[in-house]
């Protein structure tokens, strides 16, 4: 056991533990963060591998094999597939049918993650009030919005101003541009409906900020970046907590139990994943970033906070799909090889139920991201998929449909 006591222990180092760890080393704390997954650098990122690279063209049949689950989302690939929880390992019970995405390295999801990025509108944290169902938050926009403009300006988001009260707009660098035929949808959606398409509001870089470069288009993002153009908690937050000299990282190291003494956490078990050890590490504090699921599956492990009921339930996750795709034969042109990759699409911000309770029995809204691009052959094609909740988060079937119509990469700019 480490004698050592910390300020504080943070769990997890992805998007909201590096985030812990930055703010806590940079007010002065002492802290130890407690991370299963391995290191990772750069020179492991893939994102300019080409297909033809692969034996399997990035998509190998063991991938499939070692990870039945991880492999049905889009981003986990032959080029990055170690950074997912091997399925076969990390076995768990599907009383109904539930994917439960992970990743187990230094980064968490963030390394692999969408980056679309949005504020919660006014609208959305008072649901309630609203339409009757459910629960406003107990917290306002207003005590939000600092929180927004520190991680904003941090993080560096791209994105364009549109003045919706239901999409607020937040401190943006510019936004990536649309191909022509997102510019003729934006305006015939505008003209027919009245309703906004903006580009998509995404944490890539289109100007150089913070010693990141700006994006160079190249893609596939779920794969790395080696000019750190968009944001990953190892190359930002857990970077600059390391820089304070009061970080002390711990990685390989799967956290198990949290120990009390007198009622009060007061040290964390974790295993070292490389010598099977059991270790102990104290702290003053204890900050769980170790995802929704496996900071709860931590607290009930730890026979704590479970007095109430609420532990374990009311948790949310990305609902989406459904969605439409089609051609645009005005501006069909001639095949070419189309310039470099947009990582981003455009965004149908909510227009259902803004002012109404509800709309024939339907409560709430969804929203549409999507994309139009010039497919190989020449014509100018599109889809959308729409989304209620969170962020993109696309099947293996829609995936391949995707595929098929040019959307994740055979697609190119007008
Ligand atoms: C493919 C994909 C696309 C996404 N796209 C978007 C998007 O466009 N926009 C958006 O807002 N969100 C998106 N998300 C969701 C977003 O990535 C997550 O909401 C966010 O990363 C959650 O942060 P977190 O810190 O809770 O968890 P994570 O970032 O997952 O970090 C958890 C960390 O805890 C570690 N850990 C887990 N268990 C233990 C343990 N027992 N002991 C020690 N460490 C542990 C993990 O290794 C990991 O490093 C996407 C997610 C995926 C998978
Ligand atoms: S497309 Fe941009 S953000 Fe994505 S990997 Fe390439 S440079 Fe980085």
């Amino acid at each position: 056991m480490q004698t050592d006591v910390f300020d504080a222990v943070v769990v997890g180092s992805g998007a909201t533990g590096g985030w812990a760890a930055k703010r806590l080393t940079e007010a002065g704390l002492r802290v130890a963060m407690v991370e299963a997954g391995a290191k990772v650098s750069a020179k492991e990122f893939t994102e300019h591998n080409r297909p033809a690279d692969y034996p399997f063209l990035g998509m190998s049949p063991k991938v499939m094999e070692d990870r039945p689950i991880q492999g049905q989302c889009y981003a986990c690939r032959e080029g990055n597939h170690k950074w997912f929880v091997s399925d076969k390992e990390n076995p768990y019970v599907q009383d109904k049918p539930f994917n439960w995405i992970r990743m187990r390295v230094l980064g968490g999801r963030s390394l692999s993650w969408g980056r679309q990025s949005y504020r919660m509108s006014p609208l959305d944290l008072t649901g309630k009030s609203h339409d009757g169902y459910g629960d406003d938050w107990p917290v306002t926009y207003e005590e939000l919005v600092p929180y927004y403009e520190l991680v904003e300006k941090y993080v560096g988001i791209s994105g364009t101003a549109e003045g919706l009260s239901n999409l607020p707009d937040g401190i943006f660098q510019p936004g990536m541009e649309m191909t022509c035929g997102e510019t003729i949808l934006k305006d015939a959606v505008k003209k027919n409906f009245g309703r906004t398409v903006t580009i998509g509001r995404t944490a890539i870089l289109t100007k150089p900020h913070n010693g990141r470069q700006a994006c160079h288009y190249c893609g596939p993002c779920e794969q790395g970046c080696s000019t750190f153009s968009y944001f990953s908690s190892p190359f930002t937050t857990v970077a600059d907590a390391q820089k304070t000299g009061r970080l002390t990282l711990l990685t390989d190291a799967v956290a198990a139990k949290v120990l009390t003494k007198n009622g009060k956490a007061d040290r964390l078990m974790y295993i070292d994943r490389e010598s099977r050890q059991v270790r102990e590490v104290r702290a003053k504090v204890f900050v769980l970033c170790a995802s929704t699921l496996e900071s709860t599956r931590l607290l009930m492990n730890s026979g704590i906070c479970g007095d109430n009921d609420a532990l374990g339930r009311n948790l949310m996750d990305h609902i989406y799909q459904g969605g439409a795709s089609g051609t645009m034969p005005q501006i069909e042109a001639k095949p070419w090889a189309g310039p470099p990759r947009r990582p981003n699409g455009i965004y149908i911000p909510r227009f259902r139920n803004i002012k109404e309770r509800e709309t024939k029995g339907f409560i709430r809204g969804y929203r549409g991201l999507g994309r139009i691009i010039k497919t190989r052959c020449g014509r100018g094609n599109g889809g959308l998929v729409l989304t209620y909740g969170g962020s993109v988060w696309r099947g293996r079937r829609t995936r391949c449909r995707l595929i098929r119509t040019g959307w994740m990469r055979g697609g190119y700019r007008c």
